[in-house]
């Protein structure tokens, strides 16, 4: 049959993360759901805040369904923009209006759109390893190439001369993803601001635009106190692809959104150009009833300690186990170490203890799993045993 044959490839493999999560569905069916300790998904496992269910009632009750349920604007209601702007405008040095704001069906919805916008074909998107997996399908759903800068591993911070080698007169956007999944890692006020020379001294030599896309649903779920440097405060041409699917628990509404920086070269044209990428792809009039929760709800952020506590528990544990494991800040992602074995491999062997962890292949990193740890605290502590005898096959 004569159909696209990238979309049928994509559409018949599962990825690995949902390979995993089909298995342990299954595995729980067989020896019961507490047996089997799944840190196969980041699916948050925190209620969203009381406000936001206390909304969502009152919009019920008290807004007429056919402004509650109909098409709002293509880019978003002017409301709910606004409350966006609002928040924003708490972040940055100047003044972002809401006619730069387009809201969406969650951050993977704000990353396409805003990729088909900036990139023609054959230009090079670089993402830094270790990367959300779906980047590579939404760059190249925009016919541009994926070009991958391998991490400083003694930090996971960015490799400069690694990015700088990178930088071709093809690069049209770069990706970067703080807090970061798979590995949890915050980028520092100096690598954003190296990133930020960089990319500057790099766009005057190349002699056009290369646009920061700053891909942030973790990014109040930072651990250790610090705050994370606002992209637009550091560099002008970029664009901010958010979803409130992790802040506010709220991954199955897909609700999120894309700010354009005012101080974009062309600002208007680069935000028009979102309007029409979103338009192409269909993700328009992003989810009324959400859209009108957040113009509410935009300051909310779910409670953290929860993750915190997690975080605190495996991080320590598995070190003292002998596992090597990359200090998470923020997210609710470890990547830890396969003591030498390829990643399949050693995920395979966990599965053995009934663990469930994701080989990061597909992150773009090899000789890591990504534990996922937005599980009840009863799920890390009972995994513990399971992890220690998994270390002794190593050790
Ligand atoms: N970007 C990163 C780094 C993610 O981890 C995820 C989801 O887990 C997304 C984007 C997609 O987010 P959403 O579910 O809001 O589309």
């Amino acid at each position: 049959m004569d159909i696209n044959e990238r979309s049928l490839e994509l559409g018949s493999k599962r990825s690995v993360i949902r390979e995993l999560f089909e298995y342990g569905k299954k595995r729980k069916a067989e020896i019961g759901a507490d047996k089997v300790y799944d840190f196969s998904l980041g699916n948050p496992s925190v209620k969203p805040p009381k406000m936001v269910e206390e909304t969502l009632k009152s919009l019920l009750l008290s807004v007429d369904p056919s402004a509650l349920h109909g098409y709002t604007s293509a880019q978003g209601d002017l409301a709910t923009r606004t409350a966006v702007a609002n928040t924003l405008n708490k972040l940055c040095d100047f003044e972002i209006s809401p006619d730069f704001i387009y809201m969406t069906c969650g951050a993977a919805a704000s990353l396409t759109v805003s990729l088909k916008a900036v990139l023609n074909r054959g230009d090079e998107c670089i993402v830094f390893a270790p990367f959300f997996t779906e980047y590579r399908v939404f760059i190249e759903n925009a016919d541009g190439k994926v070009v991958i800068s391998t991490p400083d591993e003694s930090n996971f911070q960015i490799d400069f001369a690694d990015l700088s080698a990178k930088i071709t007169v093809k690069t049209k956007a770069v990706i970067i993803n703080s807090p970061n999944n798979p590995s949890g890692v915050v980028y520092t006020y100096d690598t954003i601001k190296k990133l930020s020379d960089i990319l500057r001294k790099k766009s005057d030599e190349i002699g056009h635009t290369i646009f920061l896309i700053s891909d942030e649903p973790y990014r109040e779920l930072v651990y250790n106190g610090q705050k994370i440097p606002f992209i637009m405060n550091y560099y002008d041409n970029s664009l901010v692809c958010y979803s409130y699917s992790k802040s506010l628990s709220l991954p199955g509404e897909r609700i999120g959104y894309i700010a354009v920086s005012p101080r974009c070269a062309d600002a208007e044209k680069v935000y028009n150009a979102v309007c029409g990428a979103g338009r192409s792809l269909g993700f328009v009039c992003a989810p009324s009833l959400f859209q009108k929760l957040i113009a509410e709800c935009a300051d909310l952020t779910v409670d953290i300690s929860a993750y915190k506590e997690n975080r605190e528990i495996l991080y320590e544990n598995l070190k003292s186990m002998g596992y090597k494991c990359v200090k998470p800040d923020g997210a609710f992602y470890l990547l830890v170490g396969c003591f030498g074995l390829e990643a399949s491999e050693f995920s395979e062997k966990a599965k053995k203890h009934e663990l469930l962890v994701v080989p990061c292949d597909d992150f773009g990193i090899k000789g890591y799993v990504r534990i996922a740890y937005c599980v009840s605290k009863e799920t890390i502590v009972n995994s513990l045993p399971a992890f220690k005898a998994l270390s002794k096959e190593f050790l």
